[in-house]
């Protein structure tokens, strides 16, 4: 018998269906020339202004209310600053201390009982674009990387639980709920295959009864109910193996490799001061006032 119990927490990305980007007035379809569906706001042109699409703020309240959140009726969003080179403009609008959405729950059910998942927070952020590995397989052993910006400024949501989920199974479970639930909502095609929906499974085991929490590893990008299974399995054995050798588990985010059903190290954890989050000065605070909340709670 295991000495350990796990505990896991899901941060789920989902991309908003809405017809054009979350700052411009580009097309938001997938599989298009590269570089076509971009203009100076969603490259990071130096000037060009963001103006926040209102459908998407809608669709985010949709999941809000699906999900028995507050709704804030003032949300900020800002600047989460970083170097990578799908991300034209050094950084990513999101929210940060004052999200959309905040406090509510989903019901699984699990074993044949129903069991509450604490919603912390959905906020809406901007997606990036993507890297296109040249010469190899990926970005190891690749000799050259192309830059598609054609999904920068993608609307997207982002959900994160509390650490209430205490199982691979239940993991499955309420991503799977979620899933139906946006689809549902029609604020979310569900193409898991395109990314439209994709989890990170933050984990950490801790002796069976204690009430401390154990040092959480986040796997990224899981674009599949099976992904999410394997490696969140595959983390709680790893994690025991370390502790029963006596090692300590290092808070990092990780890889899923679908191949082998392993996860690797990737980076050391971010806190969230390296970001050095500030609100965003191009964008006025978002005010939702009570009419149009109860018109969309009512559609
Ligand atoms: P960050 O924003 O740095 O990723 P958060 O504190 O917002 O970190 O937590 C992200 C996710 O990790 C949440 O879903 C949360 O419930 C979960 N989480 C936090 N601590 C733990 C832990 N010790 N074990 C498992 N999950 C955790
Ligand atoms: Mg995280
Ligand atoms: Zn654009």
């Amino acid at each position: 018998m295991t000495r350990y119990e796990p505990t896991i927490g899901m941060e789920v990305h989902a991309q908003l269906m809405t017809q054009t980007k979350l700052f411009c007035n580009c097309s938001t379809q997938f599989g298009h020339e590269p570089n076509s569906n971009i203009c100076p706001v969603c490259s990071g042109q130096p000037g060009a202004l963001p103006v926040l699409n209102q459908k998407a703020v809608e669709f985010a309240i949709r999941v809000g209310l699906a999900l028995d959140c507050q709704i804030r009726s003032e949300s900020v969003f800002a600047r989460k600053n970083y170097f990578y080179p799908d991300l034209p403009k050094g950084y990513q609008i999101s929210q940060f201390d004052k999200p959309i959405c905040e406090n509510g729950y989903l019901d699984i059910v699990t074993d044949g009982k129903i069991k509450r998942i604490r919603i912390h927070r959905i906020h809406i952020e901007e997606d990036a674009g993507k890297l296109l590995h040249q010469g190899a397989a990926s970005i190891k052993g690749a000799t050259h990387s192309l830059v598609d910006l054609n999904r920068a400024c993608t609307p997207l949501i982002e959900i994160v639980t509390e650490p209430d989920i205490a199982s691979a199974a239940q993991a499955r479970a309420y991503m799977e709920k979620l899933h139906s639930i946006v689809v549902a909502l029609g604020v979310c095609d569900g193409n898991m295959e395109e990314g439209s929906l994709r989890g990170d499974a933050n984990v950490s085991i801790k002796p069976v009864g204690s009430e401390k929490l154990g040092t959480r590893t986040e796997t990224k990008n899981l674009n599949s109910f099976r992904f999410v299974e394997q490696a969140i399995t595959y983390e709680i054995g790893r994690q025991t193996q370390v502790l029963e050798a006596g090692g300590v588990i290092v808070q990092e985010t990780r890889t899923f490799d679908s191949d082998t059903g392993e996860t690797h190290a990737m980076r050391s954890k971010e806190e969230a001061h390296d970001y050095r989050y500030f609100p965003e000065p191009d964008l006025l605070p978002l005010l939702i006032n009570a009419e149009w909340l109860d018109q969309i709670k009512s559609s």
